[in-house]
């Protein structure tokens, strides 16, 4: 036998049964898309899909040099023309780049979602994988705290329709405007200076290129001098503190609580005025679900004219991993309906189950392939779960009927195939 060959560390297979390492079932996945795409519906938003590879100088640009990701995280590398590719370590630039090459943002607004893979080169842990999957709203042309608004109450029904609302708070910070920055940015550069031996190296190396990182950091001597560090709040301009205090005004009357949290930043270079997270405790130290923020520089950044610009990235790793830990309750991917058939009848049964889906539409219809006796193969639709058996042995194919095998209850009945439809139809119910 050939050695195996497996997957790339940190890089996850979903499967459709729960496994030790892989916990979270594909069942669990596909309803919480399916929450997602009815809520994107719910508040018109638009869909839309994007490469998974751009040129890396578009993620240069927009995240920022002095970044963990741009540092440390990317899967850069050289295709076979010799130009430098990346795989998307997030959402946000692409969707940039796509809105400004098709002119999506140009004299308009837009309200747009994308959801897929994500690759950053971390190290695997719970919660935080090499490939991991994003759901992301964006926004472009709303200038206002009531697009910010939006985005927050959506994500606060989000979690109420996933059964959430309690484990998970929302943070909320404001970063002002540049010029707040600046005067906040000198500030901290003094106060960090005084304590730089107590500063990790990565800390060390962004004291003068990216200070505002080092709020960032997980280091827990660099988060003790933090805690007597200048606060960003202090030196916000009127006009920041204006726009955070209209939205957190609809909070308060949509009743969405919140921290004000000052070392909120956020990890990477684009974002103003407001950013917010919802944490959870429940996962153990990866607890951001969600993150966003306003982002009113980035289009210009990557050659647009001056659009403004609020987005927000839910890890659904996280989100499935916090939904499966609280909720036990298995989602059912059994069968219905189980076809089993005497083996001059295979063909007949394919095309009994064809039927059956054009009216039954809402049923799981198995047909038995691969043979065995009838009695293997009543054995394989008690396993699957199916509510009903349908029998097509020699007796129903010479008399054109099928046998009707209710499973739990163990009741049978043998009706004319050409009624089946019918039956199935009165006796499984409305929902058919
Ligand atoms: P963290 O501080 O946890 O590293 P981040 O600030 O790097 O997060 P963002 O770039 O804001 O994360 O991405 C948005 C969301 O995507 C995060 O809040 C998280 O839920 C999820 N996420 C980020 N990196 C990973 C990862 N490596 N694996 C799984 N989910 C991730
Ligand atoms: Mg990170």
């Amino acid at each position: 036998m050939s050695a195996r060959i497996n997957a790339v560390t940190g890089m996850n297979d979903i499967l459709p049964i729960a496994t030790k390492n892989n916990p979270v079932t594909t069942a669990r996945w596909q309803a919480v898309e399916k929450i997602l795409r009815q809520l994107m519906h719910q508040y018109g938003y638009c869909e839309i899909r994007l490469p998974i590879v751009e040129n890396t100088p578009l993620f240069k640009r927009a995240i920022g040099e002095v970044t963990d990701i741009v540092e440390k995280e990317m899967y850069t590398f050289d295709d076979k023309g010799g130009h430098s590719l990346t795989l998307r370590p997030e959402g946000t630039a692409g969707c940039v780049r796509a809105c400004l090459e098709h002119g999506l943002t140009y004299n308009q607004t837009q309200r747009l979602w994308y959801t897929g893979a994500m690759f950053r080169h971390e190290r695997p842990q719970k919660g935080r994988y090499r490939q991991f999957h994003q759901f992301g709203v964006e926004t472009f042309g709303m200038t206002g705290a009531d697009i910010e608004a939006e985005l927050i109450l959506m994500t606060a029904r989000l979690w109420q329709l996933l059964g959430l609302t309690d484990v998970v708070s929302l943070e909320l910070n404001s970063l002002g405007e540049k010029e707040s920055r600046q005067a906040y940015r000198a500030a901290l550069i003094r106060y960090l200076e005084q304590h730089v031996e107590q500063l990790d190296d990565d800390s060390k190396r962004r004291l003068h290129t990216n200070p505002l990182r080092v709020l960032d950091s997980k280091d827990p001597k660099v988060q003790a001098v933090l805690v007597n560090a200048p606060q960003l709040f202090d030196y916000l301009d009127e006009e920041s503190r204006t726009h955070q205090q209209k939205l957190t005004a609809v909070l308060d009357a949509a009743g969405v609580s919140y921290t004000l949290n000052p070392r909120l930043v956020r990890g990477l270079d684009y974002y103003n005025k407001t950013v917010f997270e919802w944490v959870t405790t429940a996962l153990g130290s990866q607890g951001t679900v969600c993150a966003g923020g306003r982002y009113d520089g980035l289009v210009t950044q990557l050659g647009g004219q001056a659009t403004p610009a609020v987005g927000f990235a839910i890890g659904l790793e996280r989100l499935v991993l916090l939904i499966d830990t609280l909720q036990q309750d298995k989602i059912s991917t059994e069968t219905d309906i189980y076809l089993v058939a005497d083996e001059n009848a295979v063909s007949q049964a394919l095309l009994v189950a064809e039927t059956l889906r054009n009216t039954l539409t809402k049923y799981r219809i198995l047909t038995h392939c691969g043979g065995g006796s009838f009695k293997s193969q009543m054995k394989k639709a008690d396993k699957t779960g199916a509510i009903i058996a349908l029998i097509l042995g020699q007796d129903e194919i010479a008399q054109q009927t099928v046998t009707v095998k209710w499973l739990q209850k163990g009741e049978q009945v043998t009706l004319p195939q050409t009624e089946l439809s019918d039956y199935l139809h009165s006796t499984l119910g409305a929902s058919a």
